[in-house]
């Protein structure tokens, strides 16, 4: 199948090529983004490719159908960038990876926690200045502290384990459906608001929803106990990063780790460094000496990777010879299965 592979990095090309050995598609690859001014590039090719920051708004989907797209495969699992409803009308068809490696992203969490508790970055930039003082590094122990987890789908449960299991903390979990296999091992699930009331720390990872675009708001923050740590790696819309902001400025935010961000669109994914960065509140964001920021990586290991590239060649295979759609999304789904939601 012909596909046009928009928003390409070095990454993306490797772990393609690598496995369309074994399917023989023909990749085209562009760096651009896609929106409704690079859409053109889209035309005759049956099939693109996207990744989070595509923007497959309803415009961009009529321009690919009448240039002959049938299929749309995001090689992520969030799809809150694409109008599902309108490629239903259209006749074209949305797959995803919906699980490629949730371990990777667990642990990145995981590990933006102890780094951003543990002043790791700080103490490293010390460092390689031959300044060893110490102060102003103290951080606390994970274990023992009371975390909550919004969201335990398959990267949540698994940093809900791991924090529970490995670090001895006391796991609160708010889903719409519960998972009878963490309850088991002793997390307490709790309605949004409890959680916030009761934890320490707060860790996100829900998906992108009307219902769940800026959870974290004001009025939250205003319940949450002071000093609250706050974890982001689903979605930036998550947080009202205004809000966040000010939490911050009065103390009542404690420290924030983000490796997604409400505008990451603009930035992320891409080396501004010889540029002026025109995004005010995420220039603000970095001044703050507790606060951890990642561009968007924690999906980045190369088992996730491998296994983007193979599961995405295979529903373009599939696709190519009429079989079913495991990875499709639909709305009907989305409907039907809260979890999808
Ligand atoms: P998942 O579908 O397995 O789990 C999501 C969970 O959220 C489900 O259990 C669902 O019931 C729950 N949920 C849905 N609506 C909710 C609501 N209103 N309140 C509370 N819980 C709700 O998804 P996953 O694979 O665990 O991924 C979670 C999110 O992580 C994705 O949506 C994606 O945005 C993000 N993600 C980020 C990266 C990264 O690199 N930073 C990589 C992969 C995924």
């Amino acid at each position: 199948m012909r596909i046009a592979v928009f928003s390409t990095k070095a990454y993306d090309r490797r772990f393609l090529d690598a496995a369309n050995r074994a399917f023989g598609h023909q990749i085209d690859y562009f760096e651009a983004r896609l929106d409704a001014s690079t859409t053109a590039l889209a035309e005759g090719y049956p099939a693109v490719c996207v990744f989070v920051n595509d923007r497959v708004d309803a415009a961009v989907l009529e321009t690919l159908a009448k240039g002959g797209t049938k299929l749309v495969a995001l090689r992520c699992a969030g799809y809150n960038n694409v109008d599902l409803e309108a490629a239903e009308r259209l006749g074209v068809a949305v797959v995803r990876v919906p699980a490629y490696s949730p371990e990777a992203v667990a642990e990145f969490t995981v590990g933006l926690m102890l780094a951003l508790d543990r002043n790791i970055p700080r103490a490293w930039a010390r460092v390689r200045d031959n300044n060893f003082a110490l102060d102003g590094l103290i951080g606390r122990n994970l274990s023992g502290r009371t975390v909550g987890v919004v969201g335990t789908g398959r990267i949540g449960a698994l940093v809900a384990r791991s924090l529970r299991l490995g670090f001895g903390c006391q796991v609160l979990a708010h889903d719409l459906v519960e998972d009878p296999e963490l309850t088991a091992i002793g997390v307490r699930y709790a309605p949004v608001d409890t959680l916030l009331r009761e934890v320490d720390l707060i860790t996100l990872h829900c998906p992108l929803t009307p219902q769940t675009h800026h959870l974290i708001d004001n009025d939250r923050l205003a319940a949450a106990r002071p000093g609250v740590m706050i974890v982001n790696t689903s979605r930036g819309a998550l947080i009202d990063t205004a809000a966040l902001i000010e939490g911050l400025k009065s103390g009542k935010v404690g420290s924030v780790a983000l490796d997604v961000y409400e505008q990451e669109a603009d930035l992320f994914f891409e080396d501004l460094s010889n540029q002026i960065v025109q995004d005010d509140v995420f220039q603000r964001l970095l001044t703050f000496p507790n606060v951890l920021i990642t561009g968007h990586q924690a999906f980045l290991t190369e088992e996730a990777l491998s296994a983007i590239a193979e599961i995405t060649l295979t529903s373009l295979a599939d696709a190519e010879a009429g079989r079913p759609l495991t990875c499709q999304v639909t709305m009907r789904q989305v409907r039907g299965d809260p979890r999808q939601a």
